[in-house]
């Protein structure tokens, strides 16, 4: 198994748990990507809910590890069993990019979270414990000259800011989804990483590539499928901007920064106790806990094989590979035929290349029993 073993910052108690399997180990189980494997947008693909309904009758564990976010896990939850007619998906099979996320709430009491939309995405960090959470809506509500061309009408402003202590100091930032109001965003983040402590409206009076205060990213996405014909710009591209930025304001100190989400190692290690603790349920044993301790596998304990399929190499695939999950690639979303050829860098994935959901789930459990 090919697993780089690091750690976060964040993460660096030591408490070994006890990863063993108390009962015999289930020939496979699967983690699905969302977007362009089980749903483009808001339409189910062909079979996907047949594939959901498969696993679930067969008692096949199975969890979803998606990028996107933006929402609390219970809001995206029902979403999900609306669009997919009812599988009853669980919510504790579902990884958000800013899931792992909750685990920070005893590091950091003031955050400021961005993207998504307001109420929702507060809301999403609130419910993970955060004492504090600001949204850049407060910042403009407190002085609206801190971005000159800021976009919230009055309206907004009195329906979704809060009133916050701006001698209090934000402890971190963390952007939970793709930004819609980018210019205020900027600003914004980059007044904080570069202010005395975290404290807004100030001016730190020394260079370096650490930041004020971390920051740090549910995804790395440079670009996504949405429904115009050529792929938009998502938080990778968002995070390219804050970087530049923040080095021609610290001469040329690149920023120290955190990333999650698929291919991160941290996505995939916290999906793998996800899954470890999802299959423990489903067997009436007592959960493990998903906190990020050390950043490796451990579901090779329970399962034979743990497929991840996905419709992105760059993400889903090389992440998967690089966790030392087996993975299986499907032709419903970004990739297509020929992708390949074109770039002779892309990870490849493990079990093959397959029509469609059902295709790369049913060939998956044919291949495992070989
Ligand atoms: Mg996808």
């Amino acid at each position: 198994m090919k697993l780089t073993r690091s750690f976060t910052r964040f993460y660096t108690t030591c408490n070994f748990i006890n990863h063993k399997s108390p009962i015999p180990k289930t020939p496979i189980a699967f983690a699905f990507d969302i977007d362009g494997v089980l749903l483009h947008s808001k339409t189910p693909i062909p079979k996907a809910i047949e594939t959901l309904k498969y696993l679930k009758t067969n008692k096949i564990p199975f969890i979803l590890l998606t990028n996107g976010g933006g929402y609390t896990e219970k809001i995206r939850l029902d979403s999900l069993n609306n669009l997919l007619s009812n599988t009853n998906i669980e919510i504790d099979q579902l990884v958000q990019s800013h899931t792992p996320m909750k685990y920070l709430t005893n590091k950091f009491n003031n955050v400021l979270v961005i993207g998504g939309i307001d109420p929702f995405t507060r809301d999403a960090a609130i419910n993970y414990g955060f004492k504090k959470v600001l949204r850049p809506i407060d910042f403009v509500k407190e002085n609206p000259n801190i971005w000159p061309f800021v976009k919230y009408s009055k309206e907004e402003i009195d329906k979704y800011s809060i009133s916050f202590n701006i001698n209090e100091p934000i402890d971190a930032i963390m952007v939970f989804n793709d930004p819609r109001d980018m210019g205020t965003d900027l600003q914004i983040i980059l007044d904080l990483l570069c202010s005395k402590n975290g404290l807004i409206g100030t001016k730190r009076d020394y260079i370096s590539n650490k930041p004020s205060i971390p920051i740090i990213f549910s995804n790395n996405d440079l670009l996504w499928s949405a429904n115009y014909k050529i792929p938009r710009f998502g938080q990778g591209a968002f995070r390219i901007a804050i970087r530049e930025l923040y080095k021609e304001l610290n001469n040329g100190n690149e920023l120290n920064d955190t990333v999650y989400g698929k291919p991160q190692i941290e996505s995939y290690a916290f999906a793998d106790k996800v899954l470890i603790d999802y299959w423990r349920k489903l067997n009436n044993l007592k959960s493990i806990g998903s906190e990020l301790t050390f950043l490796q596998s451990y579901s090779n304990e329970y399962f034979d094989n743990v497929v991840m399929v996905g419709d992105n190499p760059k993400s889903d695939i090389a992440g998967g590979n690089n966790f030392g999950w087996e993975t299986a690639l499907v032709k419903t979303g970004v990739y297509k035929d020929g992708d390949f050829e074109i770039d002779r860098n892309l990870a490849k994935p493990t079990l093959g290349v397959f029509n469609d959901v059902y295709d790369a789930v049913m060939q998956s459990i044919e291949k495992v029993r070989k």
